[in-house]
């Protein structure tokens, strides 16, 4: 993985600069020289159409793809150090009958004993915490395959946020969740990346979200279309290519 730190370009802010990358799978070309800088405490929406590499660009960052060009990372008195990164993978699906709880999945993914020992009381009152953050301490019971689309978003936050990272990857977070679901996941999203100061990177199909909560939303086609403010790219041309519209506005 060539994931390492870099100097200078961002001022006493840290940052993910991402500079002419290309993944190529089987001879194809999935992406193409795409740069990309955000900032920490930003919050960043890719957009496009299915198997348009969003995926993949995330997967590259995550050091989970072969990839040529640069992925760096830079944090004031961290300059050596790799990026702690947090992901949200697209939605996994868990059986309703499968047995396994919140707390044995938290202890599954955080510790290296068995589930099936039980847990300590230190370990559950961490985990506790933990989902307290995504509001989701009355959770720690329940059977991870009953949750609705929203409650497993907000699990699988709570697991991406310990340890807090520097950069959280979120793929279609939304996907499957209700409309007040997706609403109170942003917003918490939105109180994190900015108490914590930590930079968001998610795909999403739902548009209405970004002028809200985005500040950059990049529209990638096996290459960035465009890059810009929710309004810029919502209402471009490039938009509505990407996603056959004849006119008007999204
Ligand atoms: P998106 O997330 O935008 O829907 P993906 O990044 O998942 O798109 O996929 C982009 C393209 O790369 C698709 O054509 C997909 O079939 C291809 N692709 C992704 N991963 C692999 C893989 N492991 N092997 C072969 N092709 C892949
Ligand atoms: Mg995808």
């Amino acid at each position: 993985m060539k994931l390492f730190s870099h100097g200078g370009g961002c001022g006493d802010s840290c940052c993910l600069r991402v500079q002419n990358l290309s993944v190529c799978i089987g001879g194809d070309n999935i992406l193409k020289d795409v740069n990309l800088h955000v900032h920490c405490g930003e919050m960043v929406a890719l957009i496009g159409p299915n198997g348009a590499g969003k995926s993949t660009f995330l997967k590259a960052i995550l050091g989970q793809r072969e990839y040529d060009g640069i992925i760096a990372f830079s944090a004031p008195g961290e300059r050596s150090r790799k990026p702690r990164i947090g992901y949200v993978p697209q939605s996994p699906a868990f059986d309703p009958s499968d047995p396994i709880s919140v707390a044995d999945l938290f202890a599954c993914c955080q510790s290296r004993r068995p589930a099936f020992l039980g847990l300590s009381k230190a370990a559950r009152k961490d985990i506790l915490e933990t989902l307290d953050m995504v509001h989701g301490a009355d959770l720690i019971d329940k059977r991870v395959g009953t949750l609705s689309g929203g409650e497993l978003q907000r699990v699988l936050l709570a697991l991406a946020l310990e340890p807090m990272p520097n950069i959280l990857i979120l793929d279609e977070p939304l996907s499957g969740v209700d409309v007040e679901g997706m609403q109170s996941l942003m917003d918490m999203l939105d109180e994190i990346r900015k108490t914590c100061d930590l930079s968001i990177l998610m795909t999403t199909h739902d548009f209405s979200m970004l002028p809200r909560y985005a500040d950059q939303v990049v529209l990638i086609d096996h290459g960035i279309k465009i890059k810009g403010s929710p309004e810029t790219v919502l209402n471009s041309e490039e938009f509505r290519t990407a996603f056959h519209m004849k006119g008007g506005k999204a």
